[in-house]
């Protein structure tokens, strides 16, 4: 009987070694969540992680004190960003985050810090899509949990059959393959998969929403919101953002929407 209760209070103690070790390991840190395979906005390289997010996401982090060194990399896929802030696993997400209502009911945001717009990519030679219009008997690819199969699901449902993948870059190997006609989400996203594919895929662009991206924090910490916005204008003012937007989507025949952006971060606070 003692000996099961020893054992018992042994693998609890053990449960919390190991629990300290692990956030002692992140004392001092600031863990960031991004997207892992997105190419021009978070993308996992040979153990760098490079791209328009990543760049944001430093400016800030230098802001409110880390030092690049002081950053933890996490991948936060489009369906898990919501929990891996409720759950604390990551103090801040910038990964192409759309800011919505619905999302507001979870988690809140700073920003934005960029605007995008839904779009459509297909095989280069396919010029049966030309917009949103053409998408009748069409089988289309997005991901689970984004904006991007939400606004399909809400307007095209009855014409298109949508197909849901875990990230973009399945999407477009299912386009590569045939398995679908087109891939659906923001016009950047589509733009870097689009630069990754040596010519075989095309982005249409005729986008048709507006997606802000916004920086994913934890529900009601209006505090860290407002740093998060003050480092966001200090990134514009001082040119860094322009610099991020020309360093990330070179060669990716992509333009920000002048008419949008750079947006202002403070809208949220008005
Ligand atoms: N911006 C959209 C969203 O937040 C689509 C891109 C993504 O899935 O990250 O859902």
């Amino acid at each position: 009987m003692w000996r099961r209760i020893i054992a018992g209070l042994c693998a609890i103690a053990c449960v919390f070694a190991v629990a300290a070790c692990g956030s002692a390991g992140d004392a001092g840190k600031i863990r960031i969540g991004i997207k892992f395979d997105q190419p021009g906005l978070g993308f996992k390289k040979s153990g760098t992680y490079v791209g328009f997010d990543v760049d944001v996401a430093k400016y800030i982090a230098k802001k409110l004190g880390y030092s690049e060194d002081q950053i933890v990399w996490k991948e936060a896929p489009s369906k898990q960003r919501e929990a891996m802030l409720q759950n604390g696993d990551v103090d801040m997400i910038l990964a192409t985050y759309s800011i919505t209502d619905e999302r507001k009911n979870a988690v809140s945001f700073a920003g934005p810090y960029f605007v995008a717009g839904q779009d459509l990519m297909v095989r280069k030679d396919d010029t049966s899509i030309k917009g949103p219009n053409d998408l009748n008997g069409k089988r289309l690819c997005s991901v689970t949990g984004s904006t991007s199969a939400a606004t399909v699901k809400e307007k095209f449902a009855s014409e298109v059959q949508l197909m849901e993948q875990p990230g973009y870059a399945e999407c477009a190997t299912a386009l590569f393959s045939g398995i679908v006609d087109a891939v659906t989400t923001d016009d950047i996203i589509l733009a870097g998969l689009a630069a990754a594919s040596r010519g075989r895929l095309r982005v249409v662009g005729k986008p048709f929403t507006q997606e802000r991206y916004g920086v994913g924090i934890k529900k009601g910490d209006t505090k860290l919101a407002t740093k998060i916005n003050k480092a966001i204008a200090d990134m514009i003012r001082d040119g860094s953002w322009e610099r991020a937007v020309q360093d990330n989507t070179q060669g990716a025949h992509y333009t920000p929407n002048p008419k949008f952006n750079p947006p202002d971060p403070t809208e949220g606070e008005k």
